[in-house]
């Protein structure tokens, strides 16, 4: 086929997926955007739609509604992931996956995860108004529990999927409020019931592109339509505890005192400037500090802070951390200081076949994009370890995210889709 758009005069002489990217309709996907942001609306406008709840149950309600009334089958599965199905010629073909969350933060906005959902949805409704027909079946998912806001982890169905969390433990946890997981999974799906496949997590993917909003300012500064999502940094927390020696404030000179903050401060400052990168995608961040006993008058005797570091390269992350225990062995006197590290994710490296075909999709439909990493993780990574995935993103306004004010505009979330069904229709027919 010719690269360019417009080359083909007659719609007879279009590929598949030029087809079904034109037959993407921006006005029906914004409509289904605000339908949506009506279940669980807050008067600030945005969404308080956890995992699990009324508000979710109902989201999944309505995406059912709409799959049956364009003959899309719909199952989910032992996690409560929700599949709708739009068949391929080979019946026996593993599926194309395309899809994102419906849960969102308590207070959420509009389009995080749900733009993910629905943007697969408007694939499966273009493809059906093109006429077009994929070799393999493609299918819209809707993950369990993306934000983790009332059960942890988040990316908890995703995770469920790729056997990276056990379904027993999931199904276990509480939240805040003692409510189980299996109870509150069983209620939502009581309330909005759908066959289920399959009595274990997990079903072979043939490959997976997921859309979103950016969730940061880096699409907009650049006045770019496409982000083609080359991987999702990286992450690693840690513990710095300080060990000092409690004193009266009024009568200690200051140097015969071991002042845990004091300590705490030196080691913070030079970690802040080992961490600073030339180009500014090390994120370093010290988000909670203790300081004990906490009393005016007494020299700070304790102090523990956490440390959040991200990067998309393991290397990187790795260097930065042998820095960071060299600063906390060296700067610490005259008190004791410890470093744990708490958690380890690794980056995610999209494949290049996907990445590939979500840009050469942005560039024959005439959209600006950029290659950039996720600074989010997002439910790819997990899906990312059984087949060829990757990602899209559009810009949403000024970088707002995990906020009632996030905002994205309709031609941009309809231009990211144009893009993913372009590339879903060119893996289920590869
Ligand atoms: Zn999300």
């Amino acid at each position: 086929m010719p690269p360019s758009r417009g080359t083909c005069e007659r719609v007879g002489m279009m590929s598949d997926f030029e087809r079904a990217a034109q037959a993407v309709r921006e006005d029906r996907l914004w409509q289904r955007h605000m339908d949506m942001a009506k279940l669980g609306g807050t008067p600030r406008g945005g969404v308080n739609r956890q995992a699990l709840s009324a508000e979710d149950a109902a989201a999944r309600n309505l995406l059912m509604s709409w799959a049956a009334a364009r003959g899309f089958s719909v199952f989910t599965d032992v996690i409560g992931n929700l599949f709708v199905r739009r068949e391929g010629s080979d019946a026996g073909a593993k599926p194309i996956l395309s899809g994102s969350h419906m849960d969102s933060q308590p207070t959420g906005g509009r389009f995080d995860g749900m733009y993910g959902v629905l943007a697969a949805f408007e694939a499966l409704e273009a493809l059906e108004d093109a006429g077009v027909r994929t070799k393999r079946p493609v299918e819209a998912v809707a993950w369990t529990n993306e934000e983790g806001s009332r059960f942890q982890p988040g990316a908890m169905g995703s995770a469920v999927f790729a056997g990276h969390n056990a379904l027993d433990a999931m199904l276990a946890v509480k939240d805040w409020k003692g409510v189980v997981l299996r109870d509150a999974l069983a209620e939502t799906l009581a309330a909005a019931p759908a066959p289920r496949r399959g009595d274990t997590p997990g079903f072979a993917l043939d490959g997976y592109v997921e859309a979103h909003i950016e969730q940061g300012p880096r699409l907009e500064d650049a006045r770019t339509t496409i982000g083609v999502v080359t991987g999702i940094q990286g992450s690693r927390r840690f513990m710095v505890e300080i060990l000092g020696d409690e004193a009266h404030a009024g009568t200690t000179p200051r140097a015969a005192r071991k002042d845990a903050f004091v300590a705490a401060v030196a080691i913070a400052g030079a970690m802040q400037d080992a961490t600073r990168d030339a180009d500014d995608t090390l994120r370093f961040t010290i988000g909670r500090v203790d300081v004990l006993p906490g009393s005016p008058n007494t020299v700070p005797g304790r102090v523990s802070f956490t440390i959040d570091m991200r990067h998309p390269s393991m290397e990187v992350l790795e260097a930065h951390e042998t820095k960071l225990r060299a600063i906390v062995a060296s700067k610490a006197a005259p008190c004791t200081a410890t470093i744990e590290r708490l958690t380890s994710v690794a980056p995610t490296v999209f494949d290049p076949g996907v990445i590939g075909l979500v840009r050469d999709a942005a560039q024959r439909q005439g959209f600006s994009n950029m290659d950039m990493p996720s600074g989010a993780g997002h439910d790819a990574m997990h899906i990312a370890a059984l087949c060829p995935a990757g990602m899209v993103f559009v810009p949403c306004e000024r970088g707002v995210s995990h906020n009632e004010i996030e905002n994205a505009t309709p031609s941009d979330l309809a231009a990211g889709t144009r893009v993913l069904v372009e590339a879903l229709v060119r893996l289920a027919n590869r």
